[in-house]
């Protein structure tokens, strides 16, 4: 099973298949609250994504999150960033994800998805059936991995 994230694609080259995946950074911060039920949150902007490749430091990138999430919440005022880190999604070249099995290699699968965390379950649930019982679930028909030929 190839559920190695953003190394999907050189895990694939292990055994000849390409995989092509996007190049999408991104910044991911964590910060510590105390005063919102919520003890650990995590902080994410698309706007401060496209700010990764002009150089700029990934704590400067994490205290404008910071700020941007105390403008919105407020109460956010006290907390401090725990931990930063530039994380890459993995994500196939045409977006959509890349899940079952791949008939030219008997015993290999794939689960690649950008949208894991939402997506997960039911990726795990329609993979576990389709390897105990060899059937192809329609719900997977768009996002077969063997459109992706060399
Ligand atoms: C910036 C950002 C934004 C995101 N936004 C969303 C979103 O909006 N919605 C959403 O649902 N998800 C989102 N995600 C989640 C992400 O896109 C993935 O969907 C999720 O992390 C997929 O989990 P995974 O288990 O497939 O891969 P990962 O969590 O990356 O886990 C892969 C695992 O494979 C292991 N591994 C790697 N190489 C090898 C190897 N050679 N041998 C053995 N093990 C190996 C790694 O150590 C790791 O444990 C986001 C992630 C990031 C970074």
């Amino acid at each position: 099973m190839n559920a190695t994230g953003p190394s999907a694609s050189h895990v694939a080259g292990l055994i000849g298949r390409h995989l092509p995946m996007r190049r999408e950074p991104g910044v991911v911060s964590r910060i510590d609250c105390a005063q919102v039920p919520v003890h650990r949150v995590v902080l994410h902007s698309r706007e401060i994504d496209a700010l990764i490749d002009t150089g700029e430091e990934p704590a400067q990138l994490a205290r404008r999150l910071h700020e941007s999430a105390r403008q919105v919440v407020p109460e956010l005022g006290n907390s401090r960033i725990a931990q930063t880190r530039v994380a890459h999604r993995p994500i196939p070249v045409d977006a959509f994800p890349s899940v079952g099995a791949v008939p030219s290699v008997p015993g290999y699968y794939e689960a690649v998805s950008h949208s894991g965390i939402t997506l997960g379950p039911v990726i795990g649930r329609l993979l576990a059936s389709e390897i105990l019982s060899g059937k192809r679930d329609e719900m997977l028909a768009d996002f077969r991995p063997e459109r992706f030929v060399p």
